[in-house]
């Protein structure tokens, strides 16, 4: 059965350390890590096995995928796509309308706030 983590309360920014941030290996790829408006299933298989490789080679993977998690984040961080956070207990909390602007905006907000 699947096991839905609730957060404990709705935060005012991001959660947990971000200092992994600074050793991202994804920096210049956000085509690959957030979905294009309608998005093929193939596709999404397509972008999400590359950016699972980039993911591979980041030293910081754990960190990541927890803060992810955490802050329940939308597009693939951590070696995980959205559908394989929810899986493990952790869904976006945001609505499915506006999901990549607001993707692209915590990203762009987290990246921000680590440098
Ligand atoms: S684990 Fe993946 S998404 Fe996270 S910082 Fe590294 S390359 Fe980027």
């Amino acid at each position: 059965m699947l096991e839905i983590i609730e957060p404990s309360e709705t935060p005012a920014g991001p959660v947990g350390p971000t200092e992994w941030m600074d050793v991202a290996a994804c920096v210049g790829h956000s085509d690959l890590f957030f979905a294009p408006f309608a998005e093929r299933p193939e596709a999404r298989v397509r972008r999400e096995a590359a950016a699972r490789m980039i993911c591979s080679n980041c030293v910081g993977l754990s960190s990541c995928q927890e803060y992810a998690r955490s802050n329940r984040e939308l597009g693939f961080w951590g070696g995980e796509s959205e559908s394989e956070r929810a899986e493990a207990g952790f869904p976006p909390t945001t609505p499915i309308i506006g999901r990549k602007r607001v993707a692209e905006q915590r990203a762009r907000d987290a990246m921000a706030n680590a440098s």
